[in-house]
């Protein structure tokens, strides 16, 4: 934000950290956490939790703490005026095509660049302002538009191909949505999304514990 004061690297690397632990802090109905609670959630020490704080104007009150809703719009703005991340899709079947359309842009630094398929009927179109280029382009275009993420909604055996091949490329992180469990380098984040389990899930939870009790 223009009127804010330049935030130390330090402090702004743990930004996202902060932002999502108060998100879930929110969205459980609390208006309030101290520093030690945020501290004990978030493996920060309260001392640098509330200098890191007080560059955001936040003073947390003595018996109060600081205030949920506050921080979140704050690290919202803050966080939204970062660079952007660009993604790739790989596979545009009925849920690649979903998400071209949705496209994450809406609360998020994140943009769906680019597409990627095999499917001569795919390859060549646009779909929700995104291009789909064929396989055989995929690293070039990858290096030369410096994208970072993908996300995998191809059929499951090509995943674990496609994945070394995005690993090769220098991607840093992978949203996976096919049933596939992916090998990768540590040094790759790859987070699972199976919606047929998370749907299988929750009917069982239903079925078993009713909608009250909380699922770990
Ligand atoms: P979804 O599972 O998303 O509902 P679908 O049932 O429409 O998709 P799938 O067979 O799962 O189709 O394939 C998803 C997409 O992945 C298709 O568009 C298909 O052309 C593409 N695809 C298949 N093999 C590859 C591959 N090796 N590389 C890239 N894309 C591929």
């Amino acid at each position: 934000m223009q009127d804010q004061p330049k935030i130390p690297q330090a402090t702004a690397k743990r930004l996202p950290l902060y932002y999502r632990f108060l998100k879930n802090l929110h969205a459980s109905g609390k208006q309030r956490v101290s520093s030690a609670e945020l501290s004990e959630a978030v493996k920060v020490d309260s001392a640098t939790i509330r200098r890191d704080f007080s560059y955001f104007g936040a003073l947390g009150k003595k018996g109060y703490g600081y205030n949920v809703h506050y921080l979140i719009t704050f690290f919202r703005k803050t966080l939204d005026q970062d660079e952007l991340t660009k993604v790739a899709l790989i596979g545009v079947g009925n849920l690649g095509t979903a998400f071209l359309h949705y496209n994450f842009l809406k609360n998020n630094n994140t943009k769906i660049e680019m597409a990627f398929d095999v499917s001569n009927e795919k390859v060549g179109s646009e779909i929700g302002d995104v291009p789909v280029y064929h396989m055989d382009e995929l690293e070039r275009f990858l290096e030369v538009e410096d994208i970072q993420v993908a996300i995998l909604t191809v059929p499951a055996p090509v995943a674990q191909s496609i994945t070394d091949r995005l690993v090769s490329s220098d991607i840093k992180g992978i949203l996976n949505f096919t049933p596939a469990r992916l090998n990768v380098p540590s040094h790759i984040r790859v987070h699972h999304i199976d919606l047929a389990v998370e749907l299988q899930t929750l009917v069982y939870f239903l079925k078993h514990y009713g909608a009250a009790e909380e699922i770990q």
